[in-house]
């Protein structure tokens, strides 16, 4: 089988493989397609470490092969894989937020060989705790690759009562903050706003039609001053912080309206993770804040049932897919913000 290697940091190479063998309660699967996201792009150049040679965990897969003692799928089944396996064993997993697993989850493309070639082995740890998580068979393998980074919005978004925001506003127009923000939809949010440095960015969402309100680039406009005459000074119900910027926070506490809501969905930088906040507004002002650490099996089932439903329209996120072979092409056009890609699938 053809296979993306990391050979080391920054070299990748399409290889020759033999197709992986089943172990006992091992599923393998056939990838239809995989999508590129923002963590392989830092694994693929050597700035984060993984334990295997081939990434890629967004991905929708159809079994070909079952290991022995495996009963329970049958060739020719499509699924799309929960990344994150949790020890078994803790309270959090008990309560299946293995995402939040007290010994420190292990996942799929990262201790486990991803979906970057066309066949992969779901091992027995992961199949038993439930990460095959079935679609129907209309769903296009694109379509299927957005539940994994849609899920991890569910889960970051879970705490917000979206039901009844009048205003939520998203730092980020990338993928997460748009997959943010189509979730702020679905849930009932009346008005969302996405906010980003880049014109181009902005303008690429607005081409294709995304459903939000406004989309403010905050080269051009304040935040606070902007949230102020938008929202005739009461601040904003929710913001989402999309993008590793860690002063972000301290802006978007400033834009709350009373008892509001402050998701921290984008990681911060290792090297440089503190940030000098102003603790009273959070006190007087009842603020709450969140995190969002990747996603469990009950976001899973919500975001597919979005995708799958209609709630969420995911036909415009893909703009772009690879086969295999022009792999290389597909990290450049992901990581291109001038490229106009949104989410880039390799289909192998
Ligand atoms: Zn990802
Ligand atoms: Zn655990």
């Amino acid at each position: 089988m053809k296979a993306a290697v990391i050979l080391k940091p920054g070299v990748i190479a399409i290889q020759d493989l033999p197709i992986p063998t089943p172990g006992p309660g091992d599923v393998l699967l056939k990838v239809e397609a995989c999508a590129l996201c923002g963590t392989d792009q830092r694994v693929l150049s050597g700035e984060k470490h993984v334990d295997v040679p081939i990434v890629g965990h967004e991905i929708t897969g159809c079994v070909t092969a079952v290991g022995a003692g495996v009963t329970q799928f049958k060739p020719g089944e499509r699924y799309i894989v929960q990344t994150v396996v949790g020890c078994g064993e803790c309270p959090m997993c008990a309560l299946h937020r293995e995402n939040l697993c007290e010994k420190g989850f292990k996942a799929i493309g990262y201790q486990w060989n991803g979906g970057f070639a066309e066949y992969m082995i779901m091992p027995k740890k992961a199949v038993d705790q439930g990460c095959l998580i079935p679609i129907p068979q209309d769903l296009s393998p694109e379509l299927g690759t957005l539940i994994e980074p849609l899920s991890c919005c569910v889960n970051g978004m879970k705490y917000i009562p979206m039901e009844t925001a009048e205003h939520v506003l998203i730092f980020g127009g990338g993928i997460i903050g748009v997959l943010n923000g189509l979730v702020a939809r679905a849930r009932g949010a009346r008005r969302i706003t996405i906010m980003d440095v880049s014109t181009d960015r902005l303008n690429l969402l607005q081409k294709i039609g995304l459903p939000f309100d406004d989309f403010v680039s905050s080269r051009e406009h304040k935040p606070d001053e902007w949230v102020k005459s938008a929202t005739r000074g009461r601040g904003v119900d929710a913001v989402v912080v999309a993008a590793s910027v860690k002063q972000l926070v301290t802006v978007g506490i400033k834009l709350l309206k009373r008892s509001g809501h402050l998701s921290i969905f984008a990681g911060m930088p290792k090297s440089d993770p503190t940030e000098l906040t102003d603790l009273n507004l959070i006190h007087y002002l009842e603020l709450n804040l969140h995190g969002a650490n990747s996603s469990a099996l009950a976001e899973y089932l919500t975001a597919r049932d979005f995708l799958v439903n209609g709630k969420i329209d995911g036909r415009k996120l893909v703009t772009h897919t690879f086969p295999l072979a022009q792999f290389d092409e597909a990290v450049k056009v992901q990581a291109n913000p001038a490229s106009g890609s949104l989410k880039v699938v390799i289909k192998p």
